[in-house]
């Protein structure tokens, strides 16, 4: 090419090159209570994305379900245990913070202004989760301010007649996790990860029933249940 005709990809009416950013994972739950599901998730995700931080954002008020056994604060307490000694895992009580419920659009607006262009956010979730995203608050507005990661999860799966929803993954899906650090659109990445049958549910009816959770959340987070006599009858484990 003639050294006088030099074409940038502006001039050529491109989009310029993005620069990669660090990507902040944001991993909002009820954490009624945090379990090995969600830590081994963030841990995973952290690992095979690259995420330079996973935010647990306890929701104080979640809006989609009944109301959790336990106060914010005993949920927010038992995630700041179960993260403890983790340089990658942040608590954000952002929520708790907020009156009304807990939306996690609002979330997100909010540490997309504090970040000011200086990294991603990608928003963590399991296939259940997803699976139930378009009954959430302004859902169509969760991709203006981070790239949502979806993991699969024992018995859960994309519901087949979700048409909304099918539509919404085709559209936004990633090809690559590579572009999830330099793609300045968001979009919706899939990942798999270990199988780990644990949920908050199954937890709190052993609990119920008298058995232990022993190996399904970490000791220190059994440890407070107990001490606080939460869920019910744990008090001897
Ligand atoms: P509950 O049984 O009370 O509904 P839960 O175990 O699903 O609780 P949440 O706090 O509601 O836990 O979940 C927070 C996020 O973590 C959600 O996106 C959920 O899909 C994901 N998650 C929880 N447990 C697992 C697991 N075992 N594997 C993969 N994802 C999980």
């Amino acid at each position: 090419m003639p050294s006088h005709l030099h074409f940038t990809s502006m001039t050529l009416g491109m989009a310029p090159p993005a620069t990669p950013l660090p990507l902040i994972g944001v991993m909002g739950g009820t954490f009624d209570p945090i379990h090995f599901g969600h830590l081994r998730m963030a841990q995973e995700l952290a690992e095979s994305l690259g995420l330079a931080e996973v935010r647990f954002i306890p929701s104080a008020t979640p809006p989609h379900r009944e109301q959790p056994m336990t106060s914010a604060t005993q949920r927010a307490e038992m995630v700041a245990l179960a993260i403890a000694g983790n340089p990658l895992f942040k608590l954000d009580t952002q929520e708790l913070e907020r009156q009304g419920y807990s939306y996690t659009i609002d979330t997100l607006q909010f540490l997309h202004e504090g970040l000011q262009g200086k990294a991603r956010l990608c928003l963590l979730m399991g296939m259940d989760a997803f699976a139930g995203i378009t009954s959430w608050h302004r859902w169509q507005e969760l991709l203006q301010f981070a790239h949502i990661v979806v993991t699969t999860r024992p018995g859960a799966a994309l519901p087949s007649s979700n048409l909304v929803l099918d539509a919404f993954l085709q559209t936004h899906m990633l090809s690559d996790a590579q572009q999830l650090p330099i793609q300045a659109e968001h979009g919706i990445w899939v990942q798999e990860i270990t199988a780990l049958d644990i949920s908050a549910t199954k937890i709190r009816e052993s609990l119920a029933y008298g058995c232990t959770p022993r190996y399904l959340v970490p000791d220190k987070v059994l440890e407070f249940i107990c001490q606080h006599d939460l869920y019910s009858g744990t008090s001897r484990y």
